[in-house]
């Protein structure tokens, strides 16, 4: 049965795989359940980082997400100031077909058989109520719904510390920190997409939506009807007068094809690992377009999502996530102060805290 086929080679995972302190691959035929289990470091805490369920070209493929996830999850993690590591998994197949509640249970008992090394919760293709499935048979789960007394869904304070990082990044490069009247594409109107939709109308920003399901678009013009609609990302990437691109879909948004026609003059967006390839961000910046790290932005999410396993409240955790203005900042300005590009800036500052705690953990 192919759905239970696990050959992924070990060369597949790539030069940056021993970074990574374990991986997991879970199969339970019976649901049909394959996943991924990625943890890149406990050194802050544990692994924390969603759930993602989607179909992959192959089980290489899914595995690499799974990896380059992780990872992100710790260098995010880390900047955010949580003292969680880096963690992430990844449920193969289409969800809409996949899901159930007896493979959501199987997954459940994967991450359960980790002891707490790895606390996860919603992503892309799973929700709330799904984490409240997989909170059944393990306690290490975040997100789950409000009704069983979880935090609910963290796209609010993800869409939340976007709108702070594009005001950052319009005070570094503009001077002034607003987005009224600057003109904001947003490439995925999702979870997090609708949501920064409604944000930047309320500052006052000119938007400009695009999906690739007619749905999600509609539900955002029926709510707000000065949003204009643009065919696709292609279309939306090269219109005149953009000023802010904020990629809100999946990773991988940026490459060699998309920096030259790019209009935008600031990129700062959800979607996770937007880079395709490190070169591109010297890309961007070679023409004058100022990249701001995903990973500093879209911390929004985990800071919610473990609010309650850290005993904040509910305005503490915005108060926290208000601070990705701050961070923001700081990352821009050590950038520039230090001839560096923002996510190298970025990177430098997220290492240097997981150094400190592995170091501290040693000695
Ligand atoms: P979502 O699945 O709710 O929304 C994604 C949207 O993107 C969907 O409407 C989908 O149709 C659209 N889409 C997919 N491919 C597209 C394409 N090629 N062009 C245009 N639209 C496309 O997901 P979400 O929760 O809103 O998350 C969006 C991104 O932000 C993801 O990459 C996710 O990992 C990241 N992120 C989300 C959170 C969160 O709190 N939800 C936190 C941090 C990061």
């Amino acid at each position: 049965m192919s759905s239970v086929d696990f050959r992924t080679p070990l060369a597949a995972f790539g030069p940056d795989s021993f970074e990574h302190e374990q991986v997991v691959l879970c199969q339970d035929p019976a649901s049909g359940l394959k996943a991924v289990i990625a943890v890149h470091s406990t050194a802050l805490g544990p692994g924390l980082g969603g759930t993602r369920f989607r179909t992959y070209p192959g089980d290489d493929e899914a595995v690499t997400d799974a990896l380059n996830l992780s990872r992100g999850m710790s260098y995010k993690n880390a900047m955010a100031g949580l003292d969680f590591g880096g963690g992430k998994s990844v449920i193969i197949g289409d969800p809409a077909r996949l899901k159930s509640e007896e493979l959501l249970l199987a997954f459940g008992r994967f991450v359960a058989s980790l002891g707490g090394r790895f606390i996860t919760g919603c992503d892309l293709g799973t929700d709330v109520s799904d984490m409240d499935v997989v909170g059944r048979v393990c306690r290490w789960i975040v997100t789950r719904s409000r009704k069983t007394g979880g935090t609910g869904d963290p796209s609010s304070s993800t869409a939340l510390g976007l709108v702070h990082g594009m005001r950052a990044a319009a005070g570094h490069r503009w001077g002034a920190p607003s987005l009224r009247g600057r003109t904001v594409g947003v490439a995925g109107v999702g979870k997090v997409g609708h949501l920064l939709v409604e944000r930047l109308v309320h500052e006052g920003a000119r938007v400009v939506v695009t999906d690739l399901l007619e749905e999600p678009v509609r539900r955002v013009v029926e709510k707000f009807r000065q949003v204009a609609v643009v065919d696709d990302t292609e279309s939306l990437i090269r219109l005149p007068g953009l000023d802010i691109y904020a990629p809100c879909a999946l990773g991988g948004a940026l490459d060699e094809a998309v920096v030259p026609v790019l209009t935008a003059e600031i990129v700062c967006g959800a979607a996770n690992n937007q880079l395709s390839h490190p070169d591109v961000e010297q890309q961007l910046a070679d023409r004058g377009i100022l990249y701001v790290p995903d990973y500093v932005v879209n911390a929004g999410g985990a800071i919610h999502a473990t609010g309650d396993l850290r005993g904040r409240s509910p305005s503490q955790v915005t108060a926290e996530v208000d601070r990705i203005f701050d961070t923001t900042r700081a990352v821009l300005e050590h950038a520039e102060s230090g001839g560096l590009l923002p996510g190298e800036a970025a990177d430098r500052i997220a290492e240097q805290r997981i150094a400190a705690a592995a170091g501290e953990r040693r000695s």
